[in-house]
């Protein structure tokens, strides 16, 4: 095809919500700009689907050659507020036309300071918190571990299988899996002991007896009395979109609690209203003593957050905490903008809405299609665990297929998961109902000749 289309300069929730493919995916304008990208980004940094964005908003990304893709992946469930939405747009340019850059260190401002406001209204508990902030979630993750320590005295962190949380060299310590975020990479920071992880659909036990395991490794291999710090991710992101069975973070917790133990709630990819809830702990009814926030809390800008009970987070000495570039003003007024627009839109609700209509289309889709082995998740924080049919055995081979086939057809999917057999559905929570229809209707269409 050989349509000129108008490419948009400016994305946002005007940007026509439809899937319109105009050329092949990824189309011509998009290969020319990866062959520049191949001689000059580092082979090491890949891309799910290099089609070249233009502009995004709303449900959709538009590339370089006029195809308009439906987002199911909202940049790894970071544009929840959706891409360039208008509180952030205007609130972000009043501020780079004020100032870029002090330094929260050198001289601060009032952005940064509402943000913790804000946060410690919104994250879970009536107890006094402060905050500090972040460029990234391994950033927030390495200063909720430095917290822990110097707050317990203790050195030991405590993390779960399947867990991810990030890539730098104490995160990827933190961090499950092997390839692509630990090889050769290595040698890690010392002191960080996996558990294992609740996961139904795989263990089949419930929350008691699964935390049960998790406190046994914990008491045996590493001892109570040398843990300075719990950190779990209330729904798995990167691992799999596990949902803990009821009562397992609970337990967790009230361990935790018993044993002068830091309970971190690593919320970066479940927070900020993706479960239906601002923060995904509240499902559980469980209080964290640190929560580490970033991903959906700018509407794209870097910003992150540790966020906790205040004589914890105050045990730190008078500069032991910061960066240059912490708590940006402009990542703060993105942010701003971005719980304003939760706020407005409700996207709480919101995401519950998409929980009840991608779980209920997938169920019908799993009816007929039997590599289905689960439908998990919560708010729009959706999966489908890839299996061969009738067995739990992992099936990566096929969950690529479905995934690549939705690229191909215009709907920008994710995979995730330790067997790379999961199939993530992230959207941004102001797209709307038709578009999510429509790519479940792809996803069947796909699936119908891939089973
Ligand atoms: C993405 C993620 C991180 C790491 O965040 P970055 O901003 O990529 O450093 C940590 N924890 C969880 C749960 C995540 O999803």
């Amino acid at each position: 095809m050989s349509i000129t289309q108008d490419i948009p300069a400016v994305g946002g929730p005007e940007l026509p919500q439809e899937r319109r493919l105009v050329t092949e995916i990824p189309g011509p304008a998009s290969r020319a700009l990866h062959e520049r990208r191949t001689a000059a980004v580092a082979a090491g940094v890949g891309s799910v689907l290099p089609v070249y964005v233009a502009a995004a908003g709303g449900g959709v990304v538009v590339d370089v050659d006029g195809n308009s893709l439906i987002d199911l992946a909202s940049g790894i469930a970071v544009t929840t507020v959706g891409n360039a939405a208008p509180e952030v747009v205007s609130r972000v340019s009043a501020q780079v036309a004020a100032f870029t850059h002090t330094c929260f260190m050198v001289a601060p401002y009032d952005g940064y300071v509402e943000v913790c406001e804000r946060l410690a209204d919104l994250t879970p508990g009536e107890h006094a918190k402060k905050a500090a902030l972040f460029n990234s979630g391994a950033e927030a993750v390495e200063n909720a571990v430095k917290v822990a320590r110097v707050h317990t005295g203790r050195s030991a962190v405590v993390v779960v299988d399947h867990a991810y949380h990030g890539r730098t060299n104490l995160t990827m310590a933190m961090t499950a899996k092997n390839m692509p975020y630990k090889q050769g990479f290595g040698p890690f920071a010392g002191e960080v002991y996996r558990a294992p992880m609740s996961y139904p659909f795989r263990d089949g036990l419930d929350g008691r007896t699964a935390a049960a395991r998790t406190i046994d490794v914990v008491d045996k291999q590493v001892g109570a009395e040398n843990v300075a710090c719990l950190v779990i991710e209330p729904v798995l992101g990167e691992g799999g979109f596990v949902v803990p069975a009821p009562g397992y973070l609970a337990a967790l917790a009230d361990y935790c609690r018993d044993h002068g133990i830091v309970f971190v709630a690593d919320e970066i990819q479940s927070g900020m209203c993706r479960t239906g809830a601002w923060f995904a702990c509240e499902h559980e009814g469980v209080v964290p003593d640190l929560v580490t926030v970033a991903k959906g809390v700018a509407g794209g800008l870097p910003l992150a957050a540790v966020v906790g009970r205040a004589e914890m987070m105050d045990s730190v000495h008078a500069g032991g905490l910061g960066g240059t570039y912490g708590g940006n003003p402009v990542a703060c007024a993105a942010a701003l903008g971005a719980i304003a627009t939760m706020e407005q839109l409700d996207l709480n609700a919101r995401a519950r809405e998409v929980e009840a209509l991608l779980t209920g289309r997938l169920r019908e889709l799993a009816a007929t299609f039997p590599p289905i082995g689960e439908v998990r998740g919560r708010g729009a924080m959706i999966a489908i665990e890839v299996v061969e049919p009738g067995t739990t055995n992992p099936d990566a081979a096929t969950a690529s297929r479905l995934s690549a086939g939705c690229h191909q057809a215009g709907v920008l999917t994710l995979t995730c998961g330790t067997y790379g057999n999961i199939l993530r559905f992230l959207p941004p929570l102001v797209a709307p109902d038709a578009l999510l229809h429509e790519a479940m209707d792809v996803l069947a269409e796909v699936a119908s000749t891939v089973g």
